[in-house]
């Protein structure tokens, strides 16, 4: 399938063209050129509207979608006390249906917000083996995004070693692929015994990369000094467990030794601000990840679907707890954009973020119209003031149109949701 988009603006990562046309054909960018320089005919006129790479969620859990509104009786005192009485209770309850309806919820909400590209990290103890392949089925298969998906390995309720071959047999499943791929799901090392951390160290040997939250409560660190004489990080390392595709969620109460254990594996930081400040447990200090040279990806922790909300107020959290408006500027925003693009490049082989021959056209189509001149230069200044509140009118992903004009072309949204309030309904009773 071939076709011309354009009659717009476009970001193209490194330039922006004023009014230009993006040619697509079977799934990449064949070329791109000025609108003064075709003569042929758009198939798809964007009539000044922006047109730029589609973004990348680093860390989600869409088996949280069904719990918006719920109403479930809690008391936290702790991050742990919050993880028993609310989200442990609501994994557990999964059963097939709710995974893949949740899925294709979140799915929806995704595509509105000009996601393409997402790091799941799944739990349903109650439903574990088969459960990757229900979230591609609808994420991957039906929606057509791309994802990389794992299951959340934990002791807490003794040892799993049928999440382990779940992650196993997914990610060797999936490793040619450019729209899927897998990684070694690991929920905390406060709920992980050093026997389950051998045995995933066994089974990947070190090649199956690892996504996991890191020290997002002041328990998880503490515990592992505590207990095992070793920091979070220095733990995982004893296990062979680091490598440069792994995942570190929040990584909000690490010290600088940590953060070198990460930087020098090569691995990521995914960053949740939105999750971190409703749950009270903290602000990741950015400034110092990029100063130390760490990869550092915009994740939600599946909550906020829209990433240009959250760059927005991840810029917002680092100037207001270094107490200067000059702590992260727009330069800041734009490495950590680069650096989400560069992480989903490394999974699926790649080359996202960027809109040249031969990159994956995952493009979006913003209704914005600068009111102020921009230019590459000032690119990620009106990203961050202005772009965060457009609406993204049209999303493709490898070349597919998963939204035109705000409505879903890959599945009945109506009908989703229509069946999710049922589900949902029929869930939270169960609890
Ligand atoms: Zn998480």
């Amino acid at each position: 399938m071939a076709y011309a988009i354009g009659n717009g603006r476009i970001f193209t990562g490194d330039s922006l063209i004023e009014n230009g046309v993006i040619f697509v054909e079977n799934g990449r960018i064949s070329g791109v050129s000025d609108m003064r320089d075709f003569s042929g005919q758009l198939d798809v006129d964007v009539k000044g509207a922006l047109i730029m790479p589609a973004w990348v969620n680093a860390h989600t859990h869409v088996y949280s979608t069904l719990a918006r509104g719920m109403s479930v009786e809690f008391h936290p005192s702790t991050f742990t006390q919050l993880l028993k009485q609310l989200w442990w209770r609501l994994d557990k309850a999964l059963t097939r249906d709710e995974i893949e309806i949740g899925a294709m919820v979140a799915a929806a909400e995704f595509i509105h917000n000009g996601v393409a590209t997402i790091f799941d990290h799944h739990s349903s103890p109650s439903y574990v083996k088969g459960s990757l392949e229900i979230l591609k089925n609808s994420i991957v298969d039906k929606a057509g995004m791309r994802g990389v998906f794992c299951y959340e390995v934990s002791d807490r309720d003794g040892i799993q070693n049928e999440a382990i071959e779940e992650n196993v047999d997914f990610y060797n499943r999936y490793k040619e692929s450019h729209v899927v791929s897998g990684m070694m799901g690991l929920h905390a090392a406060f709920t992980l015994s050093d026997e389950t951390l051998k045995e995933v160290s066994n089974v990947s040997s070190g090649k199956i990369p690892i996504h996991v939250h890191v020290a997002e409560g002041i328990e998880d660190e503490l515990e592992s000094i505590n207990e095992f004489d070793l920091k979070i990080m220095e733990r995982f390392k004893k296990y062979n467990l680091l490598n440069d595709k792994s995942i570190y969620a929040h990584c909000i109460h690490v010290d600088d030794e940590e953060i070198k254990n990460i930087t020098e594996s090569g691995g990521t930081i995914a960053v949740n601000i939105q999750s971190n400040m409703n749950n009270a447990v903290g602000i990741p200090n950015i400034v110092n990840f990029l100063s130390k040279g760490a990869r550092v990806a915009i994740g939600n922790d599946g909550f906020g679907f829209s990433p240009a909300f959250g760059i927005r107020l991840l810029a917002l959290s680092q100037k207001h707890i270094h107490g200067t408006p000059t702590a992260f500027s727009s330069v800041e925003v734009g490495k950590m954009i680069k650096m989400s693009y560069e992480l989903a490049s490394k999974h699926l082989d790649e080359n996202f973020g960027t809109i040249e021959k031969g990159s994956p056209a995952d493009l979006m189509v913003l209704d914005y119209d600068p009111p102020t001149p921009m230019t590459i230069d000032n690119f990620y200044d009106h990203l961050f003031f202005g772009i965060t509140e457009a609406k993204v009118r049209s999303l493709y992903v490898n070349g597919e149109a998963l939204m035109e004009d705000g409505v879903i072309k890959t599945f009945d949204e109506a009908e989703i949701r229509k069946e999710s309030r049922k589900i949902a309904d029929k869930l939270w009773k169960r609890l």
